[in-house]
């Protein structure tokens, strides 16, 4: 899949989550500037032939897995992957069975799940999503726009040229699911059994397949092996931690013995289960806790963007979800954007004085020899602000854009975080194509 192709075919979709399992995306191989954050879309490509995970249920590995459960009155489908990838787990699941698909069950309305929907759909299949899908889905086609360009920089695909127009349009979007649920919906088909629970978490209309006679419960994005992104740079609604900790409660109430993400490899045996999921569920708690202490005590977002971190025992890895992203993800969830100060109720951002500052302090050569220093003394981050005033000043100042290019390639090659290295690529991309590199 060349990447242009994949910008194409990836546009179409909206991706909600990776998790970081193979060798190739290891934090440690993050780090070193080796892996390209594309490459995880393509997890899977590679395999020969479906995971049986037991005498009914089947696994096709991708960026988003694609489950089957075989019985004698047609088969069911759990999720579906990204339109990229389906193919390939369509041939492998149907190499199993190739028997009716009596359902299709999306464990939520983002691309890396709905993906390949139309092409496991037969006439008489039910395409089953909670309710809240619908508002969902509609959601997702009224910014389309913006969300792809933000997909394309974030994956680190090529930009698409077919771009939706910029009109703000509320149509509804297609609606894949012709089967929906509020709160559980129970079927039985060939001896096999059904409940389908709403488990909202990284999204609203999130649900989970539970079969009781194998104590196996397909979660869909309810837990990662990474804290999650309770806010995705991509842009995101709000998406609210106490649904993660009741929905997690709700699948561990089960006393599941088989837990099947939609990304990533299962977890066999309650005891393994308990320990991964009472980790995850914890560490998430407490992230929203020390925001909510931190917000009613009058804290502003940045100084709490630093501060909450995990403590040892929580510490569940920010290879994927970033816990200071979530942080403000929670305060601007319950608050939105106004911080309390005056300043801040007007049309006019910090940024528009930056001109007048580079100005004052004698032009943007002493602004860069500030973030030299700034840089050298081991603030990135710092030195990355005042480029940017810098740059605003002077936009295509050579000297400005060099400086930009070695802080953000010095903020990638310290990366282990795949969507900060997603937008650090992005911003290196952009500032080498002004540069003429
Ligand atoms: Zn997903």
């Amino acid at each position: 899949m060349n990447s242009k192709n994949a910008g194409k075919l990836l546009g179409l979709v909206l991706f909600c989550a990776q998790p970081v399992l193979s060798d190739v995306y290891k934090p440690e191989a993050l780090t070193s500037g080796r892996a390209d954050t594309s490459m995880h879309l393509q997890q899977g490509s590679n395999q020969t032939e479906a995971q049986k995970i037991n005498e009914v249920i089947y696994k096709a590995t991708g960026f988003g897995n694609t489950f089957m459960v075989v019985t004698d009155e047609g088969n069911v489908i759990v999720d579906t992957s990204l339109p990229t990838m389906a193919p390939l787990h369509k041939k492998l699941l149907t190499a199993v069975s190739d028997g009716p698909i009596h359902s299709i069950i999306i464990t939520h309305g983002h691309g890396d799940h709905t993906g390949g929907v139309a092409l496991w759909r037969q006439p008489d299949t039910k395409v089953i999503a909670q309710e809240n899908a619908v508002e969902f889905l509609r959601y997702q086609k009224r910014l389309k726009r913006l969300f792809m360009l933000r997909n394309s920089a974030q994956f680190g695909f090529d930009q698409v040229e077919d771009l939706p127009s910029t009109s703000s349009q509320n149509s509804g979007a297609d609606m894949v699911p012709n089967t929906l649920f509020d709160q559980q919906l129970n079927f039985t088909l060939g001896k096999q059994q059904f409940e389908i629970l709403h488990t909202p978490a990284e999204t609203h209309d999130a649900l989970t397949l539970w079969m009781p006679q194998y104590k196996a419960a397909f979660v869909g994005d309810l837990f990662y092996r990474s804290f999650p992104n309770i806010y995705t740079l991509r842009g995101t609604k709000p998406r609210w931690a106490l649904d993660y900790i009741a929905s997690i409660n709700r699948v561990l109430a089960l006393e599941p013995e088989l837990l099947l993400p939609s990304h990533g490899e299962p977890i066999v045996g309650n005891k393994n289960i308990r320990t991964a999921m009472l980790r995850y569920r914890d560490a998430i708690q407490y992230v929203h806790d020390q925001t909510v202490l931190g917000m009613n005590q009058g804290r502003d977002v940045y100084s709490l963007m630093r501060e909450i971190t995990l403590p040892p025992a929580l510490d569940i890895g920010e290879a994927y979800g970033w816990v200071s992203w979530s942080v403000r993800g929670i305060y601007e969830g319950y608050m939105g954007w106004f911080d309390g100060e005056p300043v801040n109720m007007y049309a006019q951002s910090p940024q528009s004085i930056y001109k007048d500052l580079v100005k004052l302090s004698g032009g943007a050569g002493k602004v860069i020899d500030l973030a030299q220093q700034t840089l050298a003394a081991g603030d990135s981050v710092k030195a990355l602000l005042l480029i940017e005033a810098a740059l605003d000043a002077e936009p295509e100042n050579q000297a400005v854009l060099a400086m930009r290019l070695e802080i953000l390639t010095a903020l990638r090659q310290a990366s282990g975080n795949l969507n900060e290295s997603g937008w650090l690529n992005h911003g290196i991309k952009q500032t080498k194509q002004i540069l003429g590199d």
